[in-house]
This record gives C-alpha cells, structure tokens and sequence, in this order.
C-alpha cells in the first residue's frame, strides 16, 4: 500500500499553512481505496478525507491518515432528448469539469466556474456562485462508507441540500469517501444573468448575445478581478457564511443601517451580505498578525505569510466579535477546521 509517513500538507491547503499529515495515501481506484480504508480501519488510525484543501483550516498537525480521493474520468452515461447525465470521478479537478462540460456541448455549470477544489468536494457545502448552486445540477453520487468499505449510491433527495450545506457536512460529516459524482446538465443552455455583475461584465466585454461559454468568461473575469489567487496569496474563499436573519431583526438592522444589502429568502428572512457586515466593522484591509480580510472582499481571510491555523481563527474570532458588537449578528465560519486544535474543541 502506498502509504507516506510525515508528510506536509502546506501545499495541499490553499490557505498555505504549514501542517503535517501523520500518513498520506492518494487513492485513483475504488478498490485502492477500499484497501486503504480497511487498513486504515485495522490499525484504528483516525482518517481525514482532503481534497483541494480550498475549504479547510489545518489548525496543527493532522493524526491519523490523510486520505485524497484521486479517482478521474469524465464521461455522459445517458442522455434524454433535453439533458445529459454526466459522471465525473472524485479527484477531477471543479473548474477543468466545467470548462470540459462547456467544450461537449453539455450546459449549466457556467455560473459556477473557477470554483477551486475537487469534484468530490462540490456536494459537501453545495458549492453555489453567481445565482447558481450545485443542487440545481446534481443528479445523484456513489460514496464508500468509511467504517465498512460499501459502496452506496445517494440520490437528490439523499444529500439535504441547503445553503452552503449537505448531509454531509451535517449528520453523515466523516462517514463517506464521495467517489463519484453526476449531474443533468442541459442540451439546451438555460442562462441566469440577473445576479450581481454579470450583466454590466458582458456587457463591458462587448457580448450582447451571450451563451454559456460567455458568461462563465465573464464570471472568470469577474472572480479574477476581485478575489485572490490562492497560488499568490492564501486563502480559503469566503470564509464566513452570509447569515440569515429574521424579517424583525432586519427590520432593526435596516433602521440603523439603511444601506444595508439584503436579500429575501424563501423561509421569510433575509440574507445579508457578510463581506459588508465586516467592512462596516472596520476590517476590510486589516490584520491580525499574518491575517488579514482581504482589501477588495472583506469576506474573504489572506495569509500575508508564515500564518499558523491558529491566527487564521484567531483573526477569525476577532471578526467575529467585531460584527457582533456593531451588528449583533453572529458570522458563522465556512471552511472546516481539522489538525490538533480542532480535536481540542474550538469555537465554530
Ligand atoms: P477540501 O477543502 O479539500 O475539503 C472540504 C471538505 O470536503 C472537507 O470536509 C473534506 O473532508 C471534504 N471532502 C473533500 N473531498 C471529499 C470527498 N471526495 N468525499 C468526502 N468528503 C470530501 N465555494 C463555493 O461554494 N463557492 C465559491 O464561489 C467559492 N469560491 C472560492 C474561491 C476561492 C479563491 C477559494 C480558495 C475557495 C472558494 N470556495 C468556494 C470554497 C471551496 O473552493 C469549495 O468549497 C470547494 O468545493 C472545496 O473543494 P476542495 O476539493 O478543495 O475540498
Ligand atoms: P458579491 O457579488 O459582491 O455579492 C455580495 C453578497 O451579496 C454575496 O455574498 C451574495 O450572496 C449576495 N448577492 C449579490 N447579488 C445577489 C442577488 N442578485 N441575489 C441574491 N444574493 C445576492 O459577492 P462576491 O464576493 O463577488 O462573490 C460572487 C459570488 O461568488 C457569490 O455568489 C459568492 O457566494 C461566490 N463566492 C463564494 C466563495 C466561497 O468561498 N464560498 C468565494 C468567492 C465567491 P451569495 O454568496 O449567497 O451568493
């Protein structure tokens, strides 16, 4: 078995921390991997699934096995006379999917381009961007269960999609190896332009007729201009959830705050934007330590350098208390904290 011993994870987590995983195994096969997940078994070693790492905080050094789904293949299994039904491993890269889907000719995963991570990951938090999420293209996945090796196929319904949200953030966290995953993606494309800037951005680039390939263009240029690129300067994305509040807080919030943006969900609450909750509490730009909200999009946490997991939450806390004091509205965090200091209990 191909297993590696101390290995560091600091380019395998896009925020760019230094941490080390007690044993690492990339696994590109279902039978490796229920190899790996037996043995990981026999020798009761705590088991961590990663894949891009764009999600993630690694708050210490990580016990246990460090497993990376890598299984590829993209392919269209069945098609009807208006959709494909596509399947794409685990270990695909998210953004060279959407971009090889576009080039078939198989449409509707355009608003989510650029998305970093891995397919496997794209169910657990419902990966969603510009008015889209991956619950309005998903059609079903298989999964190897992690305490007996079995493989189970989880349709829609199955994975409890919600805001960035899943079964498997939620009551199945840490139970499945997602392997395989596909999704109805449509023949004839169905363009959602009425969110944020995607219109002006086309507009802008000269394209008054867009289809499918224009707009993920557009929302590439879009996400190019205002968040950071992992590879220059680390980052996990958002990295709070954008918190829904009832229609009498808001009522509160909108007395004293009138530019507050909000806007109305289903359930009756609004969603407010977190990014502006934290640039009106005065941390767009600033630091703490080596992390800082970043200066275009205050959502969004930078490792300036050398940032240990530790002073990405603790810069996370100071944020976190900041929008309570001004707001009170609690920011719940994003990515999932792994390593020893999570074992060790720490606020989400
Ligand atoms: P990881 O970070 O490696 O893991 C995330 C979680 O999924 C972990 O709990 C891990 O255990 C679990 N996991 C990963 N793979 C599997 C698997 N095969 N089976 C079971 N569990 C698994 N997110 C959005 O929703 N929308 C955005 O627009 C967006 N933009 C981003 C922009 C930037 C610059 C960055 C850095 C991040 C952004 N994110 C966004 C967050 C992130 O890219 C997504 O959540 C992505 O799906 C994470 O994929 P990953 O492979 O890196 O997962
Ligand atoms: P933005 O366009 O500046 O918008 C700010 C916030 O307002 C967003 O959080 C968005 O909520 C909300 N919003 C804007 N227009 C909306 C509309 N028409 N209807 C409903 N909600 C609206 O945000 P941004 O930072 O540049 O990001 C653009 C998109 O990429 C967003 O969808 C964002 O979620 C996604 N993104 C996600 C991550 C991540 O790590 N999760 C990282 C970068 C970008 P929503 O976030 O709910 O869409």
């Amino acid at each position: 078995m191909n297993w590696q011993e101390r290995v560091s994870l600091a380019q395998r987590n896009t925020l760019g921390i230094d941490a080390c995983a007690e044993f690492f195994a990339a696994v590109s096969e279902e039978a490796e991997l229920a190899a790996v997940l037996a043995a990981a078994r026999c020798r009761d070693l705590p088991l961590m699934v990663l894949g891009g790492g764009s999600n993630i905080v690694l708050a210490g050094d990580v016990a246990g096995l460090v497993l990376q789904p890598a299984l590829r293949g993209i392919r269209c299994v069945a098609e009807t006379s208006t959709h494909f039904l596509v399947e794409a491993g685990a270990g695909e890269s998210w953004h060279g999917f959407v971009q090889y889907s576009l080039a078939q000719g198989w449409y509707g995963l355009e608003n989510l381009a650029l998305i970093p991570g891995t397919v496997g990951a794209s169910p657990i938090q419902n990966i969603g961007a510009y008015g889209l999420e991956l619950t309005d293209r998903f059609h079903s996945l298989t999964a190897m269960a992690i305490d007996s090796g079995e493989l189970r196929e989880f349709s829609h319904s199955d994975c409890h999609f919600a805001y960035r949200d899943s079964v498997f953030k939620q009551a199945l966290a840490q139970r499945y190896v997602i392997t395989r995953v596909r999704f109805l993606l449509l023949k004839q494309p169905q363009l959602r332009l009425d969110y944020g800037d995607v219109r002006q951005e086309l507009a802008a680039q000269g394209v008054s007729v867009p289809g499918p390939r224009d707009v993920a263009a557009a929302i590439i240029a879009l996400r190019q201009r205002k968040l950071p690129d992992p590879a220059v300067l680390g980052n996990a994305g958002s990295f709070f959830k954008n918190p829904r509040v009832s229609a009498a807080d808001f009522a509160r919030l909108q007395q004293a705050y009138p530019g507050l943006p909000a806007y109305p969900q289903d359930s009756g609450e609004m969603k407010l934007a977190a990014g502006w909750l934290i640039e009106q509490a005065g941390w767009k730009g600033r630091r703490l330590g080596p992390v800082g909200a970043y200066e275009k999009q205050a959502l969004v946490l930078v490792n300036h350098g050398g940032a240990r997991g530790s002073d990405v939450l603790a810069a996370a806390r100071a944020i976190q208390a900041a929008v309570w004091d001004k707001f009170a509205v609690r920011l719940e965090m994003e990515p999932l904290v792994y390593g020893a200091e999570a074992a060790a209990g720490l606020p989400r």
